[in-house]
């Protein structure tokens, strides 16, 4: 019979976080071989198979038992906690066969089997404090020297990891700990959050935030991890959070990302990257020569020190110090986006708000959309600061993406202002709200709509009293088109209700992404007005000269 080894991660230890293959492994053995702790965690699948169970220190004697016992032909389960391969089991059961001049072909059979490891099940009790670039250090030197240790502790905290402290702290093992803080304190901030985790979905789980300065003062043993944040890891309701990027780019009134997933990777939209092709970033220069082979060299232009320096400058506005004093104490400078216009019936910016926008923009960028508004992208750590300042010189601010806006006309420079109140409840009532898509409301003033609005995705238009209304115009595209004359004479007292019950539809059935026209298309009706197809009938004559 063909003996192998199965070297399985059982999890943190609660059975729901074992995975399925991790559980048949342990069935399918014949014999479990593992810590007395980690045998009794998963007492309940075991049937008959035989138990060899060590105290901690012996992992050498472990290996070498479930080798020998294997090669007897016997299927041998290696027991870790978390993943068999972070300073578990693994490695050193592949030791003890390379010793014997094991290989894969001539040898028994060896399946590793993954399993949640403590830095992975004591984030998700923390919220989520890795996210980002983040390292795990164990400080046990009982195998390692602290020399080392420190070395990587010191490296980690500089480097800016989140860092995960396995093996904290044992009954003789308390100065580690005190000195991995220590190193810490060096190079971040006393108020860095920090997780204490011990038992981590096991009986006795004990869940800590405080923060690096405090960390000491709790309870830390040997069935602790300690998750450290990076410079930008924050707090949220006795959560840890660490965000995804330095450079969070968001707009007014959302959480969610609203850049195209093209868009996020324009230049002007990551200012902090290294882009291809940047001169003054080329560092690898291909050289060929009609002789020689193409020759690789490397032109030292720039430290990888000074390249970081560089890039922290450009995002702190130039008040990092690298060396010298070690603190790095990093403000989150954000992308923040949104859009002004200088109202929602007026269409004239008066010089000081001119100013006022050249003030607050500084160093991002303004844009002209084809929707009467301009679009700023602004790096910042104080997007506050920046809307007081514009709503202060009379902006209207909204935000971007998949949000209702109102297009109103300018109503004669104000001279038809009948219907101008009910654009502004309108406006107050709808825009910025999220959709499904981008959805325009197109509000004009006289049967002359020449502020179009009969192309948007929705048209109001004022007349003789009443009001018209268009649905579904298609804004885009070759095959674009009005939208549909679903109405008109509408009473005044009704229409702005009327669109908020064609908006929250839309909102609350509308599949994500889906164009108003597209809805409607599909739906067949929105608040009882029937759906017509409007597309145009196009016929384009081949070109005369072929393709
Ligand atoms: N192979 C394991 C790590 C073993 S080293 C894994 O991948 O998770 C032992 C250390 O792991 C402990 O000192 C502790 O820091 C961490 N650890 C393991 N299980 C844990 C749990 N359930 N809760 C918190 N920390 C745990």
């Amino acid at each position: 019979m063909q003996g192998k080894l199965l070297v399985i991660g059982f999890g943190p230890g609660s059975f729901e976080h074992m995975t399925k293959r991790a559980q048949e492994a342990i069935q399918e053995s014949d014999c479990i071989i593992g810590y007395k702790t980690y045998v009794e965690l998963i007492q309940e699948l075991l049937t008959d198979q035989e138990i060899i169970s060590t105290g901690m220190s012996e992992e050498v004697s472990r290996a070498q038992a479930a080798v020998r016992l294997a090669e007897e032909g016997k299927k041998v389960a290696v027991i870790s906690s978390g993943d068999a391969g972070v300073y578990g089991m693994a490695g050193l059961v592949y030791e003890v066969l390379i010793e014997k001049g094991w290989t894969e072909d001539s040898g028994v059979g060896v399946e590793v089997i993954p399993g949640i490891s403590a830095i992975n099940s004591c984030a998700s009790l923390l919220g989520a404090p890795i996210m980002h670039d983040a390292c795990t250090i164990s400080l046990s030197d009982h195998l390692t020297p602290w020399e080392l240790i420190e070395k990587r502790i010191e490296a980690a905290a500089q480097a800016d990891f989140v860092i995960s402290l396995y093996n904290p702290k044992s009954g003789r093992r308390t100065r580690q700990i005190v000195e991995a803080q220590r190193i810490m304190l060096e190079y971040r901030s006393p108020k860095t959050p920090v997780g204490l985790v011990k038992s981590a979905y096991r009986d006795r789980e004990h869940i800590v935030i405080t923060d690096l300065e405090n960390m000491l003062n709790y309870d830390i043993g040997m069935l602790t991890t300690v998750v450290i944040g990076n410079s930008s890891t924050f707090l949220y309701d006795k959560k840890m959070i660490t965000p995804r990027g330095y450079q969070r780019k968001y707009t007014l009134n959302t959480t969610e990302q609203r850049l195209r997933p093209h868009e996020r990777l324009r230049h002007e939209n990551e200012p902090w990257a290294l882009h291809q092709g940047k001169n003054d970033m080329e560092i690898v220069k291909v050289e060929a020569s009609a002789t020689a082979a193409a020759e690789k060299e490397v032109i030292p232009k720039a430290s990888s020190l000074e390249l970081a320096i560089e890039a922290l400058s450009i995002v702190k506005d130039g008040s990092t110090e690298i060396k010298g004093t070690k603190t790095v104490d990093n403000p989150v400078v954000s992308i923040f986006e949104l859009a002004v216009s200088p109202g929602v019936v007026n269409k004239q910016f008066t010089p000081k708000q001119m100013v006022t926008l050249a003030e607050v923009v500084g160093e991002g960028t303004m844009e002209y959309t084809t929707h009467h508004q301009i679009h700023l992208r602004i790096p910042t750590t104080s997007p506050e600061n920046i809307t007081e300042k514009l709503k202060s010189a009379g902006f209207i601010l909204e935000p971007l993406g998949d949000v209702s806006q109102l297009k109103a006309c300018d109503f004669c420079e104000g001279e038809k202002k009948d219907s101008i109140p009910y654009a502004e409840e309108l406006h107050q009532k709808l825009s910025g709200l999220e959709l499904p898509k981008e959805l325009k409301v197109g509000f004009n003033g006289c049967g002359m709509a020449c502020y179009g609005a009969v192309n948007e995705d929705i048209g109001i238009i004022f007349r003789k009293g009443k009001f018209d209304l268009f649905l579904g115009a298609k804004t885009v595209g070759r095959t674009a088109h009005a939208g549909q004359p679903v109405a008109e004479g509408i009473e005044p007292d009704h229409i702005v209700e009327l669109i908020e019950r064609i908006v929250y539809e839309y909102k609350e059935k509308g599949h994500p992404n889906e164009r108003f026209f597209k809805y409607f298309k599909r739906v067949g009706s929105i608040q009882g007005y029937i759906y017509k197809d409007m597309t145009p009938k196009i016929e384009i004559e081949p070109a005369p000269c072929g393709d």
